[in-house]
């Protein structure tokens, strides 16, 4: 496989005289009802049961330990039961707010969605999910009010077009983020997709990797833009060139964001193309057997990485996983701004693509379908998703670009985003989710909407996250202007929904997180105004070159 020396040094880790959970430090008894669960029966043969049982026997037969716990590993959640607004959410548990539908995600991993696949997530939304549809900052489509019932014909028809939810949920290696121009960029320094592949098929559906602690996520890119937001993942592969060894990945660990944010620790290593699920492997390994599994919200590799450090992270998966030394080589340079590659680009092989934004990652059935038909109909290769809550139409033809572009535009698809449309991401929010406080999505598209109509042109960009709850799934602490939804109080003293405000954060070069301004929370009715009056404040006295 390599010939790099082997390792040598021995690790030792001593047993902390109160345990976390550490499997490998020898605490083996489930600390929490999840650890039971996971005990209890991995949650990877719920896929059964839901296929011979419920499906026929419908939500009541359900078991609470799958519903609320092993269904996450086939990609549903329950969705939130309609009627309850922010503030009686507040004082309800989780369950008590439990619909009889379900939310299903479906993961993509960075793959390329062909006319088949497109019209195959397209006619599912149509026929099983109300029409509904979104594209998560994950590269997943997310679908709402699936009944059980349904489920076999959907995996049927999924399964059929080569996609899956396995795993999409869950303790488990959660969907994998892949660069949107992976072997199609012209500029990028190495194309991961054999490796991302290959990670894939060694992770998913595979008892080893099936109880994590918590969720394990996973990005990849050989594009110099960055475009996976590496450093909130839990590990991360990096393109970046050894000058006598040529192009290979640097490794980023312990990288995630929600209430205790970290930005990933760098390896400063170089790996070969071909040894890149073997770090994966090796990383997962430690998450899974070292990751602290007492508390929930201690069971994220960001702080087994934060406790050891980068040094002890690195000895432990050479000495301990690998079996071997791997070549250090100082981290890449990073970008000013990640990629999002939106609009019209050339590619390597003389085609191009077209990056395109629907509103909040918001699309549906029939506009899936609508897309597997123009690429078909212009011969294209198909598109992929991005981290953005956007999506890359790839392989179009120089002569066909503008027709492309204006069919995509017909179908509610812009390739010439506003840079609100553009940079404003939203969470599920209260609409579906059973953790939310507040509306996000619709909010974020009457915020763009208006915006747009305010500050129709902008030389700098500005980007906006909206989330529902202190959770921070469409990264709130990474934007300009992150918004996390909470209750506040109105000018008469009574609680609405809004927003914590958080500003000046960012990936890229410089990352860093959003500043909390205590004082400043807005209502969800006053956001228009409030984020008109940073935008004015920031054009009027900023710095040149100032973001
Ligand atoms: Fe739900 Fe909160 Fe995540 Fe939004 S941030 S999708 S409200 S858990």
């Amino acid at each position: 496989m390599n010939d790099q020396p082997t390792a040598t040094v021995k690790v030792e880790i001593p047993r902390p005289k109160r345990g976390e959970g550490q499997w490998e430090l020898g605490y083996r008894e489930p600390l929490n009802k999840n650890e039971q669960s996971k005990k209890d029966d991995n949650p990877l043969n719920v896929r059964g049961r839901i296929l011979g049982t419920y499906s026929k026997k419908g939500f009541d037969s359900i078991d609470p330990a799958d519903l609320r716990g092993r269904f996450r590993w086939m990609g549903l959640y329950t969705q939130r039961a309609p009627g309850f607004d922010g503030g009686k959410t507040a004082t309800l548990e989780e369950e008590e707010l439990d619909d009889r539908f379900f939310m299903m995600r479906v993961r993509t991993d960075g793959a390329i969605l062909d006319a088949e696949k497109l019209r195959a997530l397209g006619e599912v939304s149509q026929a099983y999910a109300r029409g509904t549809a979104d594209i998560t900052d994950r590269n997943n489509i997310q679908y709402h009010w699936i009944e059980v019932e349904s489920v076999p014909a959907i995996w049927e028809r999924l399964e059929g077009a080569g996609l899956s939810t396995i795993e999409a949920c869950g303790d488990s290696p959660r969907p994998f983020l892949g660069s949107p121009v992976a072997g199609i960029a012209k500029d990028e320094i190495i194309d991961g997709t054999s490796a991302l592949e290959e990670i894939k098929r060694r992770a998913i559906n595979n008892p080893d990797f099936s109880n994590f602690p918590r969720k394990f996520k996973t990005a990849l890119t050989g594009h110099p833009s960055h475009d996976v937001a590496p450093e909130v993942n839990d590990v991360a592969f990096v393109g970046t060139v050894h000058p006598e060894l040529g192009p290979g990945f640097d490794v980023w660990v312990g990288g995630g964001l929600s209430t205790n944010p970290h930005l990933a620790a760098k390896l400063g290593v170089w790996i070969p193309l071909a040894e890149v699920p073997d770090v994966w492997e090796g990383v997962a390994g430690i998450f899974r057997d070292y990751g602290y599994r007492r508390l929930r919200s201690r069971a994220r590799l960001k702080f087994l990485v934060a406790d050891w450090g980068v040094d002890k992270f690195r000895e432990v998966l050479e000495v301990k996983y690998l079996k071997r030394e791997l070549v250090s080589l100082a981290s890449p340079e990073v970008p000013e701004h990640q990629g999002d590659h939106i609009g019209v680009h050339e590619q390597k092989d003389g085609k191009f693509f077209i990056g395109a934004a629907p509103i909040v990652g918001r699309v549906n059935g029939d506009m899936l379908v609508a897309l597997g038909d123009l690429v078909a109909k212009y011969g294209a290769l198909g598109a992929r998703l991005t981290a953005y809550q956007k999506l890359v139409v790839l392989g179009v033809e120089a002569k066909d670009t503008d027709a492309f572009a204006a069919d995509l535009e017909a179908i509610g698809l812009t390739s010439a985003p506003s840079n609100w449309r553009r940079r404003t991401m939203a969470c599920t929010g209260i609409e579906y989710c059973k953790l939310a406080i507040v509306e996000t999505k619709q909010r974020a598209t009457d915020l763009i909407a208006e915006l747009e109509k305010r500050f129709p042109e902008l030389d700098t960009p500005i980007s906006i996250n909206l989330n529902g709850c202190p959770n921070a799934c469409a990264r709130t602490q990474v934007a300009d202007i992150g918004l996390k939804g909470q209750l506040v109080l109105d000018e008469d003293g009574n609680q609405v929904e809004g927003y914590q405000v958080h500003l000046g954060g960012g990936l890229g070069l410089g990352a860093n997180f959003s500043r909390k301004l205590r004082a400043h929370k807005v209502t969800s009715k006053g956001l228009d105004d409030y984020v008109t009056k940073i935008v004015e404040n920031f054009l009027a006295e900023r710095e040149p070159a100032e973001s």
